[in-house]
């Protein structure tokens, strides 16, 4: 069975790559960062999310020779100027490892930016860059790279449990609750990482499979 790799830390995201992934590339093994050798993951310094998703798919390719997949994401808040955009993961500081309280810290922050900021006026997406690098072509990787957005809005409290980052904060257009109130199927139908990782996964196929 052919691989390819998930080059991904963030445990959560990184779940919810490989259970939108399963089911569109049977026949291939998702691999992740614990299933290969340890390697100097690079510092995530590029100015947008396609960036930034290609430094992580192409380390991946050139740390394990294998075709890598890798996901730049964010939430962007309109009334921010776009912002918290790529610095989304470290909006209220630097990472400070995992189980840190970091998403609690970013959504204290954002809900406080956002204090004085109407209804009307509270407009944000999230958007997913998804590369793919895979060995071969005449530069000797091929690389491929797809985008997803879900719209929706800022709401004025924290809300549910499922889901991570922002979610708790964000309610996409058309639905009251916010995305981690939304069953995991209900958030992959409209998540902007599910379009992203539903619009690759063809390619993925094509590529280790010949079809
Ligand atoms: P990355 O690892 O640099 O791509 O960080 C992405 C950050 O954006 C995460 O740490 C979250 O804070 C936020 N984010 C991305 N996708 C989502 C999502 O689906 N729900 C909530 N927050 C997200």
């Amino acid at each position: 069975m052919p691989d390819v790799f998930l080059a991904s830390r963030n445990a959560k995201k990184l779940e919810e790559m490989e259970r939108i992934l399963a089911p569109l590339v049977t026949g291939v093994r998702v691999l992740g960062l614990d299933d290969v050798a340890a390697y100097a993951e690079p510092v995530e310094d590029q100015p947008d999310f396609a960036g930034n998703a290609l430094l992580k798919a192409r380390a991946g390719v050139a740390a394990t020779g294998l075709p890598s997949l890798a996901d730049d994401s964010g939430i962007c808040v309109d009334a921010l100027n776009g912002m918290p955009g790529v610095l989304s993961a470290r909006w209220s500081g630097p990472p400070l490892g995992a189980a840190s309280g970091q998403d609690q810290r970013n959504n204290e922050l954002l809900l406080a930016q956002m204090s004085d900021v109407p209804d009307e006026r509270r407009s944000a997406h999230f958007t997913c860059a998804v590369a793919f690098c895979h060995p071969g072509g005449s530069n000797g990787v091929v690389e491929r790279v797809v985008h997803g957005r879900m719209d929706g809005r800022i709401l004025r409290e924290v809300r549910g449990t499922g889901g991570f980052g922002y979610d708790v904060l964000f309610a996409a257009d058309g639905h009251d609750v916010t995305t981690a109130e939304l069953s995991r199927e209900e958030k992959d139908a409209i998540s902007h990482r599910g379009k992203a990782l539903r619009e690759i996964a063809p390619h993925v196929v094509a590529v280790l499979c010949g079809s």
